[in-house]
């Protein structure tokens, strides 16, 4: 493990990064510090995973990468756009048309169908949908007979399958997923994690998520490692053991 800052000398611009970013919660006696001068590049068309305690940051980074939360100090860029230097109006315009979330709790719309909700976003920004694209999308998640269910007629997994499918279907800079296995068993988690891990290899898309699980995160290309608001540690295309084992080691730390 490096504890070097973690960006990385890459020939292709990252698809998101962070200078000197810094999210202070509160202020005076009560001020935590959720987050500490990080330096980060999150590499284009990689599968990145972000991992740490409880109460490191994990949230908080993605948070400011997505442009959900708002910086103290210091900037983040996604694509060509320096996020922190936008107005609301803006910002709610890049995360529409730039990024794409996939929660934890799927966030599906109940009345709506799966082909629906899968739409939803490009209906709502006025876009026009690339039929080939949506129909490779449904297919690669497996989806195409269950198209015209709600959310209550499908599984947990098949829920996140959509919401997933959702994330991917406007083409965006970076998906951010929160904990998207967080509420799955281990069938349907795999499941989820085979199709994130096949967008970004065959459709060169860049995932960032947030995981506790080492199963999940050894899926990934990079584990970033948070710790206190820093960027402990980073691993390359590890094992779920050598994920347990940097865990372990933060933890020890802290005890
Ligand atoms: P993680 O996702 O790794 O559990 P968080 O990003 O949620 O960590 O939190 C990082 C630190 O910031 C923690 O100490 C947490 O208590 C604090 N924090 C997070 N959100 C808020 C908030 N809205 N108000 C005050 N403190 C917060």
């Amino acid at each position: 493990m490096s504890a070097a800052p973690a960006t990385t000398d890459t020939h292709s611009a990252p698809a998101a990064s962070a200078r000197g970013l810094s999210k202070i919660y509160g202020s005076g006696d009560t001020a935590v510090v959720a987050l500490n001068e990080v330096d980060l590049d999150i590499n284009a068309s990689e599968f990145t995973a972000i991992m740490g305690p409880s109460g490191s940051g994990k949230s908080t980074l993605m948070h400011c990468l997505a442009g959900l939360d708002s910086a103290s100090s210091g900037s983040v860029t996604v694509g060509d756009v320096e996020l922190t230097a936008l107005k609301e109006k803006k910002l709610t315009a890049l995360r529409r048309d730039k990024i794409g979330f996939v929660f934890q709790a799927f966030n599906l719309v109940p009345t709506l169908t799966a082909e629906e909700n899968i739409l939803l976003p490009l209906d709502i920004a006025g876009r026009k949908v690339d039929r080939e694209w949506f129909d490779l999308v449904v297919d690669t998640v497996g989806l195409r007979s269950r198209l015209g269910h709600r959310p209550s007629e499908l599984s947990g997994g098949q829920q996140q399958r959509v919401a997933c499918a959702r994330a991917l279907v406007s083409k965006p800079e970076v998906v951010f997923a929160d904990e998207p296995t967080g509420n799955l068993d281990s069938t349907s988690s795999a499941e989820v994690l085979r199709f994130l891990r096949t967008s970004v290899d065959e459709y060169h898309q860049t995932i960032v998520m947030v995981t506790h699980d080492p199963v999940a995160a050894s899926h990934c290309d990079r584990v970033l490692i948070l710790r206190d608001g820093e960027v402990a540690g980073e691993l390359w295309h590890p094992s779920r053991e050598q994920i347990l084992e940097a865990m372990m080691a933060q933890t020890e730390d802290t005890l």
